[in-house]
């Protein structure tokens, strides 16, 4: 019998997966395929990848847990490194696959490589792709995607009201898989264009892997019930327990949004339902509106002038960046979490906020560049959530201010952690540096007048 494609993308899971559902239903003998797309690793205008090394990290271990899954049910995953658009056609005519089961896309490049794949397939391939990525499915919310509002709230309420959660999908027990095919290896990093020591250079935040998304999904509720007090420490930014960690495995797909959500309903039953567990679901709520709006949006949510036809002025300064991209603007509270980004692909929504708020409004650098500098490291690289949170910083929210965040969050051994040069100082010398002229750590670039009240008051606080 003639096999079918599946073609894994960021739905890196077997359970509650509607495409793969689909494809076991056809009881057709199934190829599983992956393609590492090679896009993923040239570098962009401003000088780096769009996935760097933590991400190609983070990808290897979702995809070869995935592999071992797959073949744990006598089936296998073929992966290969280039251009989907050009290497699905070639296995459609080799093996005579009539139709490709996927997960259906929603952002501009992703739906491009879909019409070039479609532009190269024969007229008869049928390409059966299943909506996956949010939590309401995009047919049951009361709103046609041109019809998204604006604001969130007028999304939120009448979707909550109107909406309801789909059931999930079993995981499949059995495969059918098509034999004459066997799994191959995840590309090396030479092949990607990476070298060993920008590999040994990062220690990626969370293991990837199904596995280890449904072990971190049980840990956080059941295990160890900080779920319970999410609501009050989810601004914070040190360690595993003040927020769930579920980013970089609903990235990738390794876990579904609807498998959260049916976890705290029963978690809610169990253990306790208060503002925390209603505020999880809340946070993936966001996660939808984003993406349903960027859809709206198109592709103006990539571009500098944004889409709210507000103006700021950028002075683009090139050292200013590299200051940034490398944690040594002197500024603690955002270097802090600028090196922990670099070196483990995670950091907070607290830190997102401060660094993205610091670059574009204090050193007046294009938000664009930032975005992109994100997109290139984090494991929880999600297009909408990326480039929708940078849009608002940039021109949606107030400014932040990280010399007051810095001691709201009581962030001081935090900065400890992630500023070697600072690791020995006391709490003054550990929020304002320059004040102790700290050596080995760099001075600030300049030190503005609305940072006054907050460095008065860290003064007051801490001076002898
Ligand atoms: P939790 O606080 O435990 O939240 C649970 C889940 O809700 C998250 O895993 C995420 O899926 C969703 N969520 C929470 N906050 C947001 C939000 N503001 N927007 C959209 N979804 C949210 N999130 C990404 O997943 N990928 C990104 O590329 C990304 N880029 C960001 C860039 C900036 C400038 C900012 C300010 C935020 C960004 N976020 C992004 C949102 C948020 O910071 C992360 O989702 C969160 O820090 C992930 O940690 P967590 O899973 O422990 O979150």
């Amino acid at each position: 019998m003639k096999p079918v494609l599946f073609w894994f993308k960021n739905d890196l899971r077997l359970h509650d997966n509607e495409a793969l559902h689909k494809a076991v239903n056809s009881e057709k003998p199934i190829i599983f395929f992956f393609c590492l797309d090679e896009r993923l690793f040239k570098k962009n205008d401003l000088g780096f990848r769009k996935a760097d090394a933590a991400r190609y990290l983070f990808l290897k271990e979702s995809v070869e847990d995935l592999q071992e899954k797959l073949e744990g049910l006598d089936a296998h995953l073929m992966i290969e490194f280039g251009k989907a658009e050009e290497l699905i056609p070639k296995l459609v005519k080799k093996y005579g696959i009539q139709t490709i089961f996927a997960e259906r896309e929603y952002a501009s490049e992703e739906l491009e490589i879909i019409d070039n794949l479609k532009a190269s397939l024969p007229e008869e391939t049928e390409l059966d792709f299943s909506w996956g990525k949010t939590l309401y499915h995009i047919d049951d919310i009361p709103f046609s995607i041109d019809k998204i509002p604006l604001t969130s709230k007028a999304y939120r309420i009448p979707t909550g009201k109107k909406t309801s959660v789909r059931d999930t999908f079993k995981t499949p027990k059995k495969l059918k898989a098509f034999k004459e095919v066997e799994s191959t290896d995840f590309p090396g990093y030479r092949k990607c264009g990476f070298y060993k020591k920008e590999l040994d250079a990062v220690s990626i935040y969370e293991k990837g892997g199904e596995a280890a998304a449904l072990e971190r999904l049980e840990e956080y509720t059941f295990g160890s019930e900080n779920l319970t007090g999410y609501r009050w420490s989810r601004n914070k930014s040190m360690g595993m327990d003040y927020s769930s960690k579920f980013s970089p495995y609903l990235a990738v797909g390794s876990l579904s949004p609807r498998t959260i959500y049916f976890k705290i309903q029963e978690y809610e039953k169990k253990i306790k339902k208060n503002q925390s567990t209603w505020w999880l679901v809340f946070e993936l709520v966001w996660r939808d509106y984003f993406t349903f709006k960027a859809m709206r949006i198109g592709n103006a949510i990539f571009k500098t002038e944004g889409f709210r036809k507000k103006k700021l002025e950028f002075k683009n300064d090139q050292k200013l960046f590299q200051r940034w991209c490398e944690g040594k603007t002197g500024i603690p509270f955002v270097d802090a979490h600028m090196r922990q980004l670099n070196q483990t692909g995670y950091m907070s929504n607290r830190g997102r906020v401060n660094c993205a708020s610091f670059m574009v409004h204090d050193y007046q650098i294009d938000w664009t560049w930032g975005a992109a500098y994100f997109e290139s490291k984090l494991i929880d690289y999600d297009v909408t959530s990326n480039w929708m949170n940078w849009h608002m910083q940039a021109y949606e929210i107030w400014y932040t201010n990280p010399i007051h965040q810095s001691l709201k969050y009581k962030s001081a051994d935090f900065i400890r952690n992630w500023i070697p040069e600072l690791k020995n100082e006391n709490d003054f010398s550990v929020y304002l540096p320059w004040e102790n002229d700290v050596s080995d750590y760099p001075k600030p670039d300049e030190l503005f007048d609305k940072w006054g009240r907050s460095i008065n008051k860290i003064k007051k606080k801490f001076e002898d």
